[in-house]
């Protein structure tokens, strides 16, 4: 047993993690909300509470941004780079010794799969030592002006940073706006799911043992409405990350247009993926069902929507059936090929998709109903569902479902698929799957999204941009645009004679 493994037996078995943080993180230390109030934080796997967390309000928001503001002015826009990328990768150090904790502690909260979790982490440890690296490169340019001029431009920090947080990624998306905003010199306030409060608490308390001043991130917990919406309308925010839904989206980004504050945007996703006749078999059948059945499919870019040639898709889709009745349903913490769903709701907004599409006769080739923990009996299960022959006017293949529902649309040809691909109001990403690179770069060109998967899906790491085209948003995170972001350019020009 690895000791992620042994970690994990033992909360399975008392059913809870000892030492959670039930504080919000202000200023260098946990504290209790101002009102006192706090929520529960439900384990998706059982369906039941294990752990409880403060529910902030818009005074813990003015204390936390009050305090980022302060950090910023007095202490962080002017630490040296090389001491921030000091700090970023002792910080990615102390994420991987801390390694198993945090993993057990996202798949506690979330239900995903422990070894997606460790997956995950290991991620942010890597966003943490990527980052440290730009911290000192953060150069600007110039300009070859005529005369007695010269011209330069520079760099500043744009200064508190906010970011609200999904409950699908919880510290991978904490990692993803933390790494890059500190490593530009911004301070950070952070909001993370209600439903997943813990690992961005524990990211903040990790930042700080690392050696980031006090206040320099702090971390409100709470509801969206209570907590998201005051800090995205606060006048002393200069620049929003947000990851979520796109009506969210579109409420944080009404209120931060009354500050004119920045934003980035980073919302849903309704993928396809491409599999032409010559594909390798083997590769896009496994890429399939990674793409929409890891974390039971509530992932942004998950590939939901297979667009498949037809003449191979009577046996793609048999095969494909056979592989996703032999996946194993479980809890996160035993390690199963799909985990829970992350709440009741949630269920059952997956479970209407379905149930609309079967009265309106879809053609559910496998899965399409609740399920349960075969151990137990409990939690939040939905099976590994396929509707084949989806047509283009469907609302399972229009909407985002954000759970393991896959629709596979059958297309005459590559100029068909591609039709098919671009016929959706989101733009992540695609997938494509053919042998022939010459149209599978065709294809990558003329599909609108923001990342093209060729031959493996969820293909790159931190080094590549990432961000939405259409309702899936604006903006880039990773990669070095993800940390020009949390920027602001200035130029300065001279006359020198
Ligand atoms: P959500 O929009 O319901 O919530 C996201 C965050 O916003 C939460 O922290 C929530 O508390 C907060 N919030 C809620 N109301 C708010 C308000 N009025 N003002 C400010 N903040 C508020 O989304 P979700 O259900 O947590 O996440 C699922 C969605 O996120 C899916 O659509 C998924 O595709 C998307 N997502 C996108 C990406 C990406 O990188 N593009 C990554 C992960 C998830």
């Amino acid at each position: 047993m690895t000791s992620a493994e042994t970690l994990a037996a033992k909360v399975l078995e008392t059913g809870c993690l000892e030492g959670l943080p039930a504080g919000h993180f202000i200023d260098g230390s946990f504290t209790s909300a101002t009102n006192n109030k706090t929520l529960e934080s439900f384990d998706p796997g059982r369906a039941k509470a294990f752990a409880v967390f403060a529910a902030g309000s818009i005074e813990d928001v003015d204390q936390a941004v009050e305090s980022s503001k302060r950090a910023f002015e007095n202490t962080w826009r002017d630490t040296a780079p090389v001491e921030r990328a000091r700090i970023l990768l002792k910080t990615s150090a102390l994420i991987l010794e801390n390694l198993d904790r945090l993993a057990v502690a996202e798949t506690l909260d979330s239900g995903k799969p422990l070894q997606e979790a460790l997956g995950d982490v290991r991620g942010a440890a890597r966003t943490f030592e990527y980052y440290a690296g730009a911290c000192d490169k953060l150069q600007g340019d110039s300009f070859p002006l005529a005369g007695d001029y010269i011209g330069y431009s520079i760099h500043e920090p744009v200064g508190v940073t906010a970011h609200i947080i999904p409950w699908n990624f919880p510290i991978s998306t904490a990692a993803r706006g933390f790494a890059p905003a500190l490593a530009a010199g911004c301070t950070v306030v952070a909001k993370p799911a209600e439903q997943t409060p813990f690992t961005a608490l524990m990211l903040a308390k990790i930042l700080f043992d690392a050696g980031l001043p006090s206040g320099v991130c702090n971390v409100i917990t709470g509801l969206g409405a209570e907590v998201g919406a005051p800090l995205s309308r606060h006048s002393s925010v200069d620049h929003i990350t947000f990851t979520g839904s796109v009506q969210t989206g579109r409420a944080v980004m009404t209120a931060a247009a009354e500050e004119i504050t920045r934003v980035v945007l980073e919302l849903g996703g309704k993928s396809p993926v491409v599999v032409l006749n010559d594909a390798n078999r083997a590769q896009a059948i496994n890429g399939v069902i990674g793409a929409i059945y890891e974390n039971a499919g509530q992932i942004c870019s998950a590939g939901s929507r297979l667009v498949i040639e037809r003449g191979i898709h009577a046996g793609f889709v048999e095969e494909l059936v056979d592989r996703v009745k032999a996946l194993r349903i479980g809890h996160g913490l035993t390690q199963p090929d799909l985990g829970p769903v992350n709440s009741a709701a949630h269920l059952e907004k997956i479970s209407g998709f379905v149930e609309r599409a079967r009265l309106g006769g879809a053609t559910i080739a496998t899965g399409g109903s609740v399920t349960e923990d075969p151990s137990t009996g409990g939690g939040w299960f939905y099976e590994a569902t396929i509707i084949d022959q989806a047509q283009p006017e469907d609302e399972v293949v229009r909407e985002e479902i954000f759970g393991p529902v896959l629709t596979v649309q059958v297309a005459e040809d590559a100029e068909h698929a591609l039709t098919l691909a671009n016929d959706c109001q989101y733009g992540l990403v695609a997938g494509i799957y053919t042998e022939n690179f010459g149209q599978a770069h065709q294809l990558a060109k003329r599909i609108d999204a923001g990342q093209i998967y060729i031959n493996e899906y969820f293909a790159g790491g931190i080094e590549v941009p990432f961000g939405g085209n259409k309702k899936s948003g604006f903006g880039r995170e990773k990669g070095l645009e993800g940390v020009r972001s949390y920027c602001k350019t200035k130029s300065i020009a001279a006359k020198i004679a």
